[in-house]
């Protein structure tokens, strides 16, 4: 009856696993907005380095984590797999409820799987200085974390009012050396003409991504990284899952359930990739992908060539999508705020591998407070989504009296996002569903682009 199942660090992971290769139908193409033509690796040359675009592209199974990599993620990987008794107990399920603890990493996420990675190809193919966008800190600053690992230098554009209102994330990011300043910024031309028009503007995401990139193509030595969506953050990520598929065997499982939080689809693409793998070749199992009710591109969104960002600058993605216009209701405190979803998770969802359920937000952190008094670990506001999840399912394994094994991925703690959890303990947070008008509002201005083909 172990709690913690410890893989050794030699027992790591070796490899990243690539779902192209094993994908029944294979992912439609990015397209440039201006000509509905694909989009040809060369044309992301000038934001990305060339190694990490033929990752996007590649279709190769299995690809070798380098060491200088395995170097940085033994830091804190192999990370540990929980089983939750406390909460079984508490919840008098016969579920077994195993939880994957990301939280341990420097930056208290998953995301560093990612970040770690790509400082490593771009330091290799000769990049010296990184910008990239980040809105509540958390990229920003396991990115400031990774690009300190290889001597790079990194440039965060944080969207303005998170910079005024969460401090930690900058000074995170700024023990590590990170430079991080709020956008609109003075910087970029993006940035001083939305200066021009208001000096206090809140900045977006959108204005954030669209100053990192006019950074990255007018600077010396510089590339963007991103750190979600894109086929080979996914495929960084799948560590995760390949691990905790061990340390189950360790214990004698194998999951009847993977659970994960989704908002770009990193973390939940880590924890269930090599599970939907066992899924195309035949295994019976659910894999549940959740996001909250105001933000609901998997289980309201339609499957459609969208822009990547809030702008609409960047190549259309063929995903699940709310509209590139979305904005985020201002009384929202749960993250997972991004208005599309990574082109893999939605191709799944397109063939049926996988299954996405959404959650208000009052019932999640209800959920997030049930583990803390149970297991003890305050999670992140995304990852209560997930804790929700498997709490409805282990409640449902009782009234069915069967023994499920439920796997969650715990992306995150929540110690830095206490605010959050003090809004909904003193009452100040209330439920959002996105009303089905206002999504088809929003993507009737797709209607114009091509539709991703579906089989
Ligand atoms: C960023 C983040 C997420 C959401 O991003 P994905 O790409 O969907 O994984 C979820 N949980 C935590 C803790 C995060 O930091």
């Amino acid at each position: 009856m172990e709690k913690k199942i410890f893989l050794s660090e030699k027992d790591m992971p070796r490899q990243w696993y690539n779902i192209q290769a094993d994908l029944p139908n294979p992912l439609p193409p990015p397209l440039n907005p201006a000509t509905g033509e694909p989009i040809t690796p060369d044309m992301l040359s000038p934001i990305l380095p060339m190694n990490l675009i033929e990752q996007e592209v590649s279709t190769e199974r299995w690809i070798d984590i380098p060491e200088e990599v395995l170097a940085r993620l033994v830091m804190y990987r192999p990370s540990p797999l929980c089983r939750a008794y406390s909460l079984e107990r508490f919840l008098e399920t016969p579920a077994h409820i195993y939880y994957k603890n990301e939280g341990v990493s420097p930056a208290g996420s998953h995301k560093p799987n990612t970040a770690i990675a790509q400082a490593y190809y771009n330091k290799k193919a000769g990049v010296k200085r990184i910008t990239t966008e980040t809105g509540a800190g958390q990229w920003g600053s396991a990115l400031s974390f990774a690009c300190n690992q290889f001597g790079l230098e990194v440039k965060v554009y944080m969207v303005r009012v998170s910079y005024n209102q969460k401090p930690y994330r900058r000074i995170m990011m700024e023990t590590w050396g990170g430079k991080c300043v709020p956008s609109p910024s003075p910087d970029t031309s993006v940035g001083r003409k939305y200066l021009e028009e208001n000096p206090d503007h809140p900045g977006s995401l959108g204005i954030a991504i669209s100053e990192a990139i006019e950074d990255c193509v007018t600077s010396k030595d510089t590339k963007y990284s991103l750190g979600s969506v894109l086929n080979h953050v996914l495929m960084h990520q799948t560590i995760i899952g390949l691990e905790a598929e061990k340390q189950l065997a360790m214990a004698g499982e194998y999951p009847d359930i993977v659970i994960g939080c989704a908002g770009g689809g990193s973390n939940f693409a880590g924890i269930s990739f090599p599970f939907v793998r066992d899924k195309i070749y035949g295994k019976e199992i659910r894999i549940i992908g959740v996001e909250p009710t105001s933000c609901p591109t998997l289980t309201k969104g339609p499957y459609v060539y969208d822009f990547g960002d809030t702008a609409g600058t960047t190549p259309l993605l063929p995903m699940y999508s709310i509209g590139h216009g979305f904005v985020p209701a201002p009384i929202h405190a749960g993250g997972l705020r991004y208005h599309g979803m990574a082109p893999l998770v939605s191709r799944l969802l397109a063939d049926g591998l996988i299954e996405a359920k959404a959650y208000n937000q009052l019932d999640t952190f209800g959920a997030g407070i049930t583990f803390a008094r149970t297991e003890g670990f305050i999670p992140a506001p995304e990852t209560n989504h997930a804790i929700a999840c498997a709490i409805e399912e282990a409640k449902k394994a009782k009234e069915e009296g069967k023994e499920k094994v439920i796997l969650m991925n715990w992306s995150g703690h929540g110690i830095i996002d206490l605010p959050s959890y003090d809004a909904y303990m003193t009452g100040k947070l209330v439920d959002y569903a996105m009303p089905d008008e206002e999504i088809l509002k929003l993507v009737k201005d797709l209607e114009k682009f091509p539709k991703p083909r579906l089989a």
